[in-house]
């Protein structure tokens, strides 16, 4: 028997982006669209309808904002994790999850004035015990600024602090300021003209952050592909690099979101929580996404520009999107992508694309147990 939906259909056929499910009149329009938008396995992506959302902020509004859709935002609220938007099977799996996804403030560091804290790892320039498997490590970094120039606004490093995955401090100190300070900005950075009297000089202060990040590596295998030297995530970093006049290769640069809040501890920990969080995800993986050269060494080529127009018409709306690929290297594939290549890695090729519902595999994401 014929489903009634059949018979009462709009006679004509709509062009449904698989990704973002946008319609379109015209199929020429769903391709003008996939070209433009270059959806991928890597955008954030409702748990519940599996829509493609821009950013992630933006399938919050979906799932959860004020006009979320109905359908969504009851399973979120029945079985989804409401920070990381997260759906799960069952509650267990959802109590399970939430134990680890809310993780307990970090305790600031405070304003008490203190001597420079070192970890042992950067007396040799390079971290004691060796990342698992040729995996690249990160160090979050912050630095609070203080004001100088006649008004005041020039910001100035007065202090920075540098933490590892595991949230340990590698390197703390209040730093001289290369210019006289005319505002400490106390009210925000907690600092008075006594944290910066017979502190470390700039120079210095680099010059040890160089050592840690540098991990032993020489500088022209940093520039090439970064080898053993660490990864480098903030919440404003090319600020940040500015005041230290440091420089670091792009490559090995990751970014975050500003926040608000001003304990250079705190504020490393919530930048190096969340890249965390975001390689962490496990989004199914294309053909050469690992092989791919690092994305500073070519130029992305968009995929639809090597497909004639004839060809594009004749591919379903899933088709085109299989053949679309992002056009920036997600945060996942610094988690998977280690140098060595990894047993996952082909049976997620074998199973790509129905691997993505395979929810709820804790277990394979190292990243999820960050907390310790
Ligand atoms: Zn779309
Ligand atoms: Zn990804
Ligand atoms: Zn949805
Ligand atoms: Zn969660």
């Amino acid at each position: 028997m014929e489903p009634e939906s059949e018979l009462t259909k709009a006679p004509t056929t709509r062009h449904k982006c698989s990704a973002c499910f946008k319609q379109y009149k015209l199929k020429e329009h769903l391709i003008a669209h996939m070209k433009k938008s270059l959806h991928s396995p890597h955008q954030p992506k409702c748990g519940v309808c599996e829509k493609h959302c821009k950013s992630f902020e933006s399938l919050r509004e979906h799932i959860c904002g004020p006009l979320a859709k109905a359908d969504c935002s009851k399973i979120l609220k029945e079985r989804g994790c409401g920070l990381c938007l997260e759906i799960f099977d069952s509650p267990n799996l959802l109590n399970e999850h939430k134990e680890i996804c809310c993780l307990p403030a970090p305790v600031p560091l405070g304003t008490i004035r203190t001597a420079p804290i070192q970890s042992e790892t950067d007396v040799l320039g390079r971290s004691s015990q060796s990342p698992d498997r040729g995996r690249i490590e990160a160090v979050a970094i912050d630095c609070e600024m203080v004001g100088g120039g006649t008004d005041g606004t020039l910001d100035i490093c007065a202090r920075v602090c540098l933490i590892d995955e595991e949230e340990k401090i590698l390197f703390h100190t209040y730093v001289e300021p290369i210019i006289p300070v005319t505002d400490y900005r106390t009210g925000v950075t907690g600092m008075t003209e006594d944290h910066l009297k017979d502190v470390m000089p700039l120079k210095e202060v680099r010059d040890k952050i160089m050592n840690i990040l540098q991990n032993g590596e020489s500088i022209s295998r940093l520039r090439l592909d970064g080898g053993k030297a660490k990864r480098l995530v903030g919440h404003s970093l090319d600020n940040d690099l500015n005041c230290l006049r440091m420089n670091y290769p792009d490559h090995m640069l990751r970014y975050e979101i500003q926040t608000g809040v001003h304990d250079p501890y705190e504020d490393s920990v919530s930048a190096m929580r969340l890249y965390k969080r975001m390689q962490g995800q496990d989004h199914p993986l294309g053909k050469s996404e690992c092989s791919d050269p690092p994305y500073h060494t070519k130029s992305f080529a968009n995929p639809f520009d090597s497909w004639q127009p004839k060809e594009l018409e004749k591919m379903t709306p899933d088709e085109l999107f299989k053949i679309s690929k992002s056009n920036y290297r997600c945060w996942c594939l610094d988690l998977r992508c280690s140098p060595e290549p990894q047993l996952e890695l082909s049976e997620m090729e074998q199973t790509w694309p129905s691997w993505p519902a395979a929810r709820g595999r804790a277990e394979n994401r190292a990243t999820w147990g960050w907390s310790s």
